[in-house]
This record gives structure tokens, C-alpha cells and sequence, in this order.
């Protein structure tokens, strides 16, 4: 098991339960455990790249393919009147789980600024 094994790590392999809307060769969304809003959705790469900050040119191509699967992850959940995307980074950003994920929060009007 390496450093950057987490509990998503763990929802790719299916070793814990996850409700999982979508799934490809390079990322999984499933349904977050603790909803923030009506759909809250995370988007993961497979490659567990710990945070945003930590990708590389390398990753140039799955992160361009992670954010327009968002885009077609929240039209299938039928957030046709808008939604919020978060990628939370590091301490300060509140990242609380050290495996790249896209938040996609919708189902109800956003505040701004965030807390
Ligand atoms: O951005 P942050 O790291 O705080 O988000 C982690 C998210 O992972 C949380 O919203 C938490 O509810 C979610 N989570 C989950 N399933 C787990 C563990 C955490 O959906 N088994």
C-alpha cells in the first residue's frame, strides 16, 4: 500500500460501498457520503494524485478529460439550472480527503463567498 492510498482509493477497487454515477478508464463520480446541497456529486481521476497542487504536466490529459466529465456528470444528474464545482486544496482550502476530487454542488441556489 503506498502513501497516497485513501478511502477513495478504496472506492475505486470496491473494498467500501460508494453510490457511483459514473465510471471510465480514468475517473470515477459517485455520490458524496455527507451531501452539502440536493446532488452533490465527487468527481475522482483513478490516478491518485493527492491534491491539485500535485499534478503535473504528465497530467495535462486527465485533467482536461476530469473537468468535462464534471460537465457531463452534473447534465446526467439533471442540473440544468446551474451548479457549483469546488476543488478544495490543501489545509487552508479544507481538504479533508488527500485524493483529488472535484466537488460538483447543485440542486439549489450557491451563497458567495464561501465559509
Ligand atoms: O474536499 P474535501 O476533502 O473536504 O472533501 C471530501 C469529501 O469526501 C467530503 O465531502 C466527504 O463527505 C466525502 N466522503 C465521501 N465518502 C467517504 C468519505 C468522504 O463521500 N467514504
Amino acid at each position: 500500500m503506498s502513501n497516497s492510498e485513501t478511502i477513495f482509493t478504496k472506492i475505486i477497487r470496491r473494498e467500501i460501498p460508494a453510490d457511483i454515477v459514473y465510471e471510465d478508464d480514468l475517473v470515477l463520480a459517485f455520490r458524496d457520503v455527507a451531501p452539502q446541497a440536493p446532488v452533490h456529486i465527487l468527481v475522482i481521476p483513478k490516478k491518485p494524485i493527492p491534491k491539485l497542487e500535485e499534478a503535473t504536466p504528465d497530467d495535462h490529459g486527465l485533467m482536461g478529460h476530469l473537468l468535462l466529465k464534471v460537465k457531463q456528470v452534473a447534465q446526467e444528474a439533471g442540473l440544468t439550472n446551474g451548479y457549483r464545482v469546488v476543488i478544495n486544496n490543501g489545509f487552508d482550502g479544507g481538504q479533508t480527503v488527500d485524493h483529488l476530487h472535484i466537488h460538483i454542488l447543485g440542486g439549489r441556489a450557491m451563497q458567495w463567498p464561501p465559509g
